[in-house]
């Protein structure tokens, strides 16, 4: 292989990542991804770069999963009216 097509086979690969978002990214996105799905907006609209990593990487997924799991219990946790004791009769 020639020097020149490798690299710029190497600049393809480069290229191609770029695009592509790195774990890091990813993780640090995922708690606003949730908070969008949780509150019943499309998160795949609006963060389609995580939903495709989300697709093809399982690690990250399943800390979506927890995440998601985890923000979907605090939804239902949430103080609906605390049965205060009623002092009548
Ligand atoms: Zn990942």
């Amino acid at each position: 292989m020639k020097l020149e097509s490798f690299r710029a086979w190497i600049r393809q690969i480069y290229a191609t990542r770029d695009d592509e978002l790195t774990c890091n990214d990813v993780f640090e996105l995922i708690p606003k991804y949730v908070d969008t799905e949780v509150a019943g907006d499309n998160p795949v609209e609006r963060f389609p770069k995580v939903a495709h990593h989300l697709d093809q990487c399982s690690r990250c997924h399943d800390l979506y999963a927890g995440v998601l799991e985890a923000a979907e219990l605090e939804e239902r946790e949430q103080p609906e009216t605390v049965a205060a004791p009623s002092v009548e009769a």
